[in-house]
């Protein structure tokens, strides 16, 4: 293994790679033993609370306890998954990812890019060193390239247009990218396996549901729980259009939205007249809330910060590119702000 930290650090800092949970149970910390400790119980309820609040993980953990660190943190995702609330497992699983790529980056034995590659293989993720695929302008531009197979890249790349393949070199079916951006694929892969995971054990969590307190997480509940969506008078009026109704839906569930979405939202609330506050408890849904970045970005987008330019809503072709339209164009109308008027002339008619 090129990572030059021991499997136990290893499995500290990502437990929820293959690799770290063959390493746990070789060290007999399965699931009903750690379940019967109540110190690893309580510390898997501190990790899940510290996870959701976004405290920073302290990397010192793993250097002074961390087979206990990692089951806590494996138990973690199965009580967050027994408390049968989406929110709660969507805002964990993003904030762990999140940890995830801060330590890829950080942590100086796993530094060797190799050693992020044998990762990204444990995430299902198909990336060599660029220089075995490709030769010559490519490598030299970008900082230690790494290449990624193009279904691994599709799979994980962001709904966003600076990820869009077309804007990226791509060599024999692998798309080549910089060590930054391999490190966000690999991002999205964790936190796939994570979903993976509660998935895949179904049986473990109910056994986590039956034996686990829940109500020491009330509080959590409480400042977690997802909350309605405050739809203003004027977003019903008209009726919206089937994308910006699905990207309504996906926050009222509490998902991760790619950019675009958020964007492509954004700038629709504001033509239907919200204001910038009701924006920004809208998102309040989204598992990586951060009120003071979203109000920055609403605000910018409304024209009332930088070079003070609105923007408008992007054209249905824009919206479909992104992957964002459902009906693929079959609306009739060019832009989503002409479906209300759409929809109004045809009922009158
Ligand atoms: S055709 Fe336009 S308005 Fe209709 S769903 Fe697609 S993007 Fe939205």
């Amino acid at each position: 293994m090129s990572c030059n930290v021991a499997s136990s650090e290893l499995a500290c800092y990502f437990p929820f790679l293959d690799k770290s949970a063959v390493y746990l149970s070789r060290r007999g910390l399965l699931l009903d033993v750690v379940l019967s400790d109540k110190t690893a119980v309580e510390k898997a309820v501190e990790r899940l609370k510290k996870s959701l609040a976004r405290e920073p993980f302290n990397p010192r953990r793993c250097i002074d306890a961390p087979e206990e660190t990692a089951a806590a943190a494996r138990l973690a995702l199965y009580v967050a998954a027994a408390t049968k609330n989406q929110y709660v497992l969507r805002r964990f699983a993003d904030a762990e990812s999140k940890s995830f790529r801060e330590l890829l980056r950080k942590i100086p034995g796993i530094q060797d890019p190799r050693c992020k590659i044998e990762i990204a293989r444990d995430l299902g993720v198909d990336a060599r060193p660029a220089h075995e695929v490709v030769s010559g302008i490519v490598v030299a531009v970008y900082n230690t390239p790494i290449a990624v197979r193009w279904t691994s890249y599709l799979r994980y790349a962001p709904q966003d247009p600076y990820w869009a393949m077309i804007n990226r070199p791509v060599v024999k079916g692998w798309v080549v990218v910089p060590i930054d951006d391999f490190e966000r694929l690999l991002e999205e892969a964790y936190e796939d396996r994570i979903f993976q995971i509660v998935r895949d054990n179904e049986l473990a969590v109910g056994r986590v549901a039956a034996s686990v307190d829940l109500s020491q997480l009330d509080d959590v509940f409480k400042r977690y729980a997802q909350r309605p969506l405050q739809m203003s008078q004027q977003a019903v009026k008209g009726g919206d259009p089937p994308c910006m109704k699905a990207v309504l839906d996906a926050l009222k569930n509490g998902e991760n939205l790619p950019h675009t979405a958020r964007f492509a939202i954004t700038t629709y609330l504001l033509w239907r007249g919200w204001e910038v506050d009701q924006i920004v408890d809208l998102f309040r849904t989204a598992p990586d809330f951060n009120e003071k970045i979203t109000r920055y970005q609403v605000q910018h987008i409304a024209g009332q910060t930088g070079g003070r330019k609105q923007y408008t809503v992007p054209s249905c072709e824009t919206i479909n590119s992104w992957g964002l339209c459902p009906t693929n164009l079959g609306c009739g109308v060019k832009n989503p702000v002409q479906y209300g008027r759409r929809a109004a002339i045809k009922r009158s008619s």
